[in-house]
């Protein structure tokens, strides 16, 4: 790590602790409307401290770091879950912001990029559908026709993440049903919220809660809803060839803020074996269950790390094609790692992990979507076997 980074990292992490810890409250924690004040004065801070959307080149008002530098930093804000909010480096716009900059038209970033980049506004990423499964999504019903100067776009999605709220959606619809390619027949398409025709019907209630804002999960339909052909993303078709660009980049992001909420969980696991006596003169560190949890919790954390800073160096050198058996790696092992680490340390709690006096429990109901999102553990278990066994001479299709 450069003495750049390393300074970096020491300020975010003091201000973590005087800024970001405290607004950690039980009560607060499912809100996102009522907090947003309390969050907004914070994300001042961050810009009036020159750190404000770290993840993006210089040019775009960003630290111009490295992937693997800035998977340090997606650690360290990770172990709140405002962190990344108040850098304005959270899901899912940060993969919006990856993709406007990247694929965006000079019309596009002016409309929807700039006002993201300042955190004028979020947005949200609508892909999946109750319909068909998320996990191979080239099966897909949601449709986008052309009807003169607009796009026609018909279709019903849920688990838009964010939605409650957002100005705009990215929005995969088949546009070149008749494309060879499976891969070749879905556009992603900029769809603001108050166009004619975009209906949230609800926040979906997950594990016991129905969060909003940010932390929402949105149903979505659309219905005849139109928005101007300039707002489509890159080419007609290339869709999916756009997810996968910034799928590389976002599990990078998501695996290391993982990483961060386990380094925070194992802490309050070893603080509470050390403090709670089973016993007279007996603590809950004495006893050999324990001892396994922190060697094995130790060892797992730091062998996620060292495997996710290494695929992202290999992205910075060789960009993310050179790495789609470590891409899949990384999901699968840190999602397995996070949950055995909050299983661990709720379980080391008791009855206090359970409440929600402390944040154990929020993360269980929150972060057990890790082994499901951006590819369920399975599938992308089978795509690392099929890549090792093609050595073979073992060629497998899906
Ligand atoms: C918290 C959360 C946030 C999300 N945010 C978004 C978002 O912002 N935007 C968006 O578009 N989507 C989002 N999703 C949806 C997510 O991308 C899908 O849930 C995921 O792709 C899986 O699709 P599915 O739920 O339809 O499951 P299915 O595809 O129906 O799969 C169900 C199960 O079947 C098994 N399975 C599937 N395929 C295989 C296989 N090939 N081999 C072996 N087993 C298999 C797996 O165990 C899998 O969990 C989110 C989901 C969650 C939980």
């Amino acid at each position: 790590m450069s003495d750049r980074v390393g300074d970096i990292l020491e300020r975010i992490s003091s201000f973590m602790e005087s800024d970001v810890y405290p607004l950690e409250e039980p009560t607060k924690r499912k809100a996102f409307f009522s907090l947003l004040p309390a969050l907004e004065e914070k994300r001042q801070k961050v810009r009036d401290m020159g750190l404000w959307t770290p993840q993006v080149p210089e040019e775009w008002g960003g630290l111009g770091l490295s992937l693997a530098e800035f998977g340090r930093i997606s650690e360290v804000l990770g172990r709140s879950p405002y962190g990344l909010f108040i850098f304005n480096c959270n899901a899912p716009d940060a993969g919006n912001i990856e993709v406007l900059m990247t694929q965006g038209s000079q019309d596009q970033q002016e409309r929807f990029l700039r006002p993201l980049l300042a955190g004028q506004v979020r947005s949200c990423f609508s892909m999946t559908e109750p319909e068909h499964a998320g996990s191979n999504p080239v099966v897909m019903s949601t449709t986008a026709v052309r009807d003169g100067d607009e796009y026609v776009i018909n279709g019903h999605k849920w688990f838009t993440t964010g939605a409650d709220g957002a100005a705009f959606a990215i929005v995969m619809a088949v546009t070149n049903p008749d494309a060879d390619s499976p891969y070749a027949r879905a556009s992603q398409i900029i769809v603001p919220t108050d166009a004619p025709g975009f209906r949230r019907i609800r926040n979906i209630s997950v594990m016991g809660e129905e969060g909003e804002g940010w932390m929402s999960h949105a149903e979505i339909v659309y219905e005849d809803c139109r928005v101007p052909r300039s707002n489509l993303l890159g080419e007609e078709g290339a869709g999916f060839a756009i997810a996968q660009e910034r799928l590389a980049t976002g599990r990078i992001h998501h695996c290391m803020r993982w990483i961060g909420i386990c380094e925070r969980a194992f802490e309050m696991m070893c603080e509470r074996a050390a403090t709670r006596q089973i016993g007279a003169g007996v603590p809950l560190a004495s006893k050999q269950t324990i001892h396994n949890w922190i060697a094995e919790g130790r060892a797992d954390i730091d062998a996620a790390r060292l495997m996710v800073l290494d695929t992202a160096r290999k992205i910075d050198r060789d960009g993310p094609d050179a790495v789609r058996l470590e891409i899949s790696l990384i999901k699968f092992f840190v999602a397995r790692v996070l949950d055995t680490v909050l299983d661990r340390s709720l379980q080391a709690h008791g009855a206090l992990g359970m409440s929600d006096d402390t944040l154990l429990s929020f993360w269980v109901r929150h972060e057990r979507g890790s082994r499901i999102y951006d590819g369920p553990d399975e599938v992308h278990k089978s795509r690392v076997a099929r890549m090792i066994l093609r050595d073979y001479g073992v060629r497998l299709s899906r």
